[in-house]
């Protein structure tokens, strides 16, 4: 840990950009996805070879069950420069980019899709910003004509919409996992110990100095979306809910709203029952005791909510910060400046 602060500090002072030799990884989650793969490494290989100093491929297979797994031994035999790690299952794009990004050693690291919907030309431009304008992040923003679906694009941005609303961390719309990513960033990504790994808040969450490339995003090579309405619509709660406390303390403000108007409410039967005498028997009392207690429930659900959402932020054992950077020699400076103080405070006693 603490190695991990100092090398990210010196780091920091030089771009990792910097030097001549540095090593592009990308990253490749990949499910059931054989005819993909010897397409994607030619599209990869031309558009990056010779273009960058190093490169390796790393190839996360999550669980596939056709021959993906055969397919990238035979490529990492044929090719030095491609690698491969294989989960005993499925566990989903999300972990299989966290397993990715952990395991790269490149000074660069990019998450990209293989069924080249991320155009591996657009990397060069990533590149470009990182290492000429010093960028730690550089994100791929999908063009408006995508060839996805209109109900697609639709959900999407009603998401978007909803989580930069209700979320502790504002995430740029129409980016997704396809970007450049510092050494620096990949360090601190690796200190988030959270188990549900929504990455686009990830990526946030972390900072740093970041900027969008536009770019055309095609339809995909072979085969079908492997994310069907169900599984998107749990990614998305797992966004929501893991970066946002929302869902759980709006129903203090539901509940104090409720309970005022049932208070009123209350006043109004009460008094008519007073002035005009019972028309049936037992509504009033009923009906105030209904609305008090249904307005008291919701307001204590919001109170526990205010608790359980301070608890499942402290369990998800975030640090408290990311350094970006810092001056390595503060340290030296003050100590050697304390210490001609008070040799000089001891002459003058
Ligand atoms: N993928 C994965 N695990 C999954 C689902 C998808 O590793 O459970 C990979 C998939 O092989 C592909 C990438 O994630 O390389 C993006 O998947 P896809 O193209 O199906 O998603 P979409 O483009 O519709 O977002
Ligand atoms: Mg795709």
């Amino acid at each position: 840990m603490q190695e991990t602060m100092h090398s990210l500090g010196s780091q920091a002072k030089e771009h990792t950009a910097s030097s001549e030799q540095w090593m592009l990884s990308l990253v490749v989650p990949v499910m059931n996805e054989e005819d993909n793969i010897a397409p994607f490494l030619e599209a990869v290989f031309s558009a990056l070879e010779h273009k960058v100093p190093a490169l390796e491929v790393l190839f996360v297979d999550d669980g596939s069950k056709d021959t993906t797994l055969e397919r990238l031994k035979a490529a990492a035999d044929r090719d030095k420069r491609i690698r491969y790690l294989s989960f005993s299952r499925n566990f989903g794009k999300e972990v299989a980019m966290t397993a990715g990004i952990e395991h790269a050693r490149g000074e660069a690291v990019v998450p990209i899709d293989v069924d080249l919907q991320h155009p591996p030309e657009v990397i060069l431009e990533f590149v470009h910003y990182w290492q000429e304008e010093g960028y730690d992040m550089v994100y791929g923003v999908r063009h408006e004509d995508n060839g996805e679906t209109a109900a697609k694009k639709t959900t999407s941005g009603l998401f978007y919409r909803l989580f930069n609303r209700v979320a502790h961390t504002e995430i740029p719309p129409s980016a997704g996992d396809f970007r450049l990513l510092d050494r620096k960033v990949v360090e601190a990504m690796k200190q988030l110990p959270e188990r549900n790994r929504f990455m686009k808040g990830l990526y946030s969450w972390v900072g740093f100095r970041s900027i969008g490339v536009p770019y055309k995003q095609p339809v995909r090579l072979i085969g079908e979306s492997r994310f069907n309405y169900w599984k998107l619509w749990n990614f998305a709660l797992d966004g929501v809910v893991g970066f946002s406390t929302w869902p759980l303390r709006v129903w203090s403000y539901i509940g104090g709203a409720v309970a005022l108007l049932a208070f009123f409410y209350i006043l109004v039967i009460v008094t008519k029952t007073l002035l005009l005498g019972v028309d049936t028997p037992g509504y009033a009392s009923v009906m105030s005791a209904v609305l008090f207690f249904g307005g008291m429930q919701m307001l204590s659900i919001g109170v526990l909510g205010e608790y359980v959402g301070r608890l499942f932020l402290e369990a998800k054992k975030r640090p408290l910060y990311i350094v970006a950077e810092q001056n390595t020699f503060a340290e030296n400076v003050s100590t050697t400046t304390s210490a001609e103080l008070s040799a000089q405070e001891g002459k003058d006693v």
